[in-house]
């Protein structure tokens, strides 16, 4: 027998929680289908043990500074197996939080690996499910190169994974995750090495944000490597694995080695051929700026349609969608543009908008006018060590000078862009900012008093 549901979707991840929760509060009959644990990526292996691992980098960064604040604590011991028990209890407690709010919705969750039946039925553990609206949620894996020895890596399910810390350990990637875990590591005290296959990480940023990155990796680590393509794994007989480049080059014997080179839609293994939806030559999903897919009551939103990855964007996506279909909202959609992000390096990025580059080559280097600022942020002013700047970059278009770029490296970016983020979504200008009476003695005040 077919159950039968309003809503379904695949994937109790971020998107698929999100709109089976809004479906299900517009008076709708909703599922989500998850073949693993609740929350998905960001919950189980992405921004929440990651976040939980940054900040304890954080500390560890603390304990540096503390002498020159007159502390006597010196960073004595780290015990890994703390702060992975810690992590793994709090995701725990998402889980439970997750659970009450399916109750309290009425969403009926399914525990199994789903695959189409045809356009409207799934199938789990031999069970079928049908569905007027079906989303799919599945977001992706992480990518593993195929060369020899790649099988000895892991990748970033696999480092939190780890029980114990590597003493030593070689990242591959220029993104975010290879940037994060590198770093995390490092603070840690793992000796670690980032290799990258180009000239520098975050190459896609704004140069003011990948240069000072590198700069203050050049001087505090970890070690990076650039123009190092990683071409066969060794491993040795006690386990430790060296890593050969194209330029001739090894980088080892480490203990651990992470593939942070990508990330792939999981599309592949859920029989879309039943349904007629069509993927594009990576695999992932393309849609309208509704989340329609090409085939009618079926849409995806997250990590598969190979737009912005960020748990905020497949939250978001999927509540608008919901809201369209189930809340008389027949224009409701994601506007893809201008969203913040922060990537949680060591020192920290804040960026949303356009890079100074990119402006030049949307608007014309005459339009663009660029504002900087470099400082010490007040928190590491009194220190010996650490007068790491801190460097802010406002780019404006236009006679106007209309925001559409705000980039921040260094202490406290994370947490100051959020608000930035929705003034330039309202159009703000440069003489806004100027007007906005700064808050002292903050590293936000800089963007008002550039
Ligand atoms: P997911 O969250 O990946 O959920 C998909 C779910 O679908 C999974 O649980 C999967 O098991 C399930 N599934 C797949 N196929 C099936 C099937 N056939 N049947 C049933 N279930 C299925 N984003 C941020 O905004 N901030 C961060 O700090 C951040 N840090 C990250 C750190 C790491 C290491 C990683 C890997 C990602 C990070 N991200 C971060 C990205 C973020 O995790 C993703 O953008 C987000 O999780 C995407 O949500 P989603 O719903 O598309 O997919
Ligand atoms: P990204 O797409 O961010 O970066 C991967 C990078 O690795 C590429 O840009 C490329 O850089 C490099 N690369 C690609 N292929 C290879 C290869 N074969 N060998 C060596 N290097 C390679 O992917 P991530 O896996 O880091 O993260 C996936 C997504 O998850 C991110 O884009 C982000 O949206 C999300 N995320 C968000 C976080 C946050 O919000 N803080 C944290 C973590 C993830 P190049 O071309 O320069 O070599």
């Amino acid at each position: 027998m077919t159950q039968h549901f309003d809503f379904l979707a695949i994937g109790a991840g971020s998107g698929g929680i999100a709109s089976a929760n809004r479906a299900a509060r517009h008076g709708k009959k909703a599922a989500v289908i998850e073949a693993k644990a609740i929350g998905g990526t960001c919950v189980n292996v992405g921004c929440v043990p990651k976040k939980a691992m940054w900040y304890a980098g954080q500390i560890a960064d603390a304990l540096y500074y503390a002498p020159d604040y007159g502390f006597n604590a010196p960073l004595q011991s780290f015990d890994w197996a703390t702060l992975i028990k810690n992590r793994e209890a709090y995701i725990e407690r998402i889980h439970a939080a997750y659970q009450r709010g399916f109750t309290a919705n009425d969403v009926t969750v399914i525990q199994g690996f789903a695959k189409f039946v045809n356009k409207n039925t799934v199938e789990v553990n031999g069970e079928l499910y049908s569905a007027d609206h079906i989303v799919i949620a599945t977001g992706g894996r992480p990518s593993v190169p195929n060369i020899e020895g790649a099988e000895y890596g892991i990748d970033s399910d696999g480092f939190f994974a780890l029980t114990e810390q590597p003493k030593s350990a070689a990242v591959v990637g220029a993104g975010y995750i290879a940037v994060e875990l590198a770093g995390v590591l490092h603070a840690l005290g793992t000796e670690s090495h980032l290799l990258v296959r180009k000239e520098k990480p975050l190459r896609g940023f704004d140069e003011m944000l990948s240069d000072t990155l590198v700069e203050q990796m050049a001087k505090h680590g970890p070690t990076l490597h650039n123009h190092s393509v990683p071409t066969k794994v060794e491993k040795h007989d006690n386990g430790q694995l060296t890593v050969h480049l194209e330029n001739g080059k090894t980088v080892g014997p480490v203990d651990t080695l992470i593939w942070a080179i990508g990330r792939e839609p999981a599309t592949d293994q859920i029989n879309l051929e039943a349904t007629g939806v069509e993927t594009d030559e990576r695999g992932f999903i393309p849609t309208d700026k509704y989340q329609n897919t090409n085939v009618d009551g079926i849409y995806a939103v997250g990590d598969n349609t190979g737009r912005v990855q960020l748990t905020p964007v497949a939250v978001a996506a999927g509540r608008r969608l919901c809201e369209r279909l189930f809340n008389n909202k027949p224009y409701e959609h994601l506007d893809y543009e201008n969203v913040a992000t922060v990537v949680f390096s060591h020192p920290v990025i804040g960026t949303v908008g356009l890079s100074e580059q990119e402006a030049i080559e949307q608007y014309g280097e005459d339009q663009v006018k660029v504002y900087n600022s470099q400082f010490t942020a007040l928190y590491q002013a009194i220190t010996e060590d650490y007068r790491d700047p801190t460097r802010m970059k406002l780019v404006c278009v236009g006679k106007e000078e209309k925001i559409v770029g705000i980039h921040s490296i260094g202490f406290g970016s994370d947490e100051l862009l959020q608000g930035f983020a929705v003034a330039m979504k309202m159009g703000a200008t440069k003489a806004d900012f100027d007007n906005t009476v700064a808050i002292h003695p903050t590293s936000a005040e800089e963007f008002v008093t550039m």
